[in-house]
């Protein structure tokens, strides 16, 4: 599964690169970069995690 980063939507805290840093990081302008095209299993749960903690909502599974 693909996940993305709405990027006018991040502002930058970082908490979906403290909960899954195999999968986002932070760009140099502060906005949530997605690291893997696809997601593997072993990663969902994390991914899931940091989709609840995000603060602005902005990452959201791929339709
Ligand atoms: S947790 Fe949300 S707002 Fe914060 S950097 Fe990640 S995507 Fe952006």
């Amino acid at each position: 599964m693909k996940v993305v980063v709405n990027p006018d939507m991040c502002e930058g805290h970082g908490k979906c690169e403290l909960t899954a840093p195999e999968v986002f990081k932070l760009g140099p302008d502060d906005v949530s970069v997605v690291l893997v095209d696809d997601v593997p299993d072993s990663l969902k749960d994390k991914v899931d995690r940091a989709i609840r903690l995000c603060p602005r909502q902005a990452i959201s599974w791929a339709k």
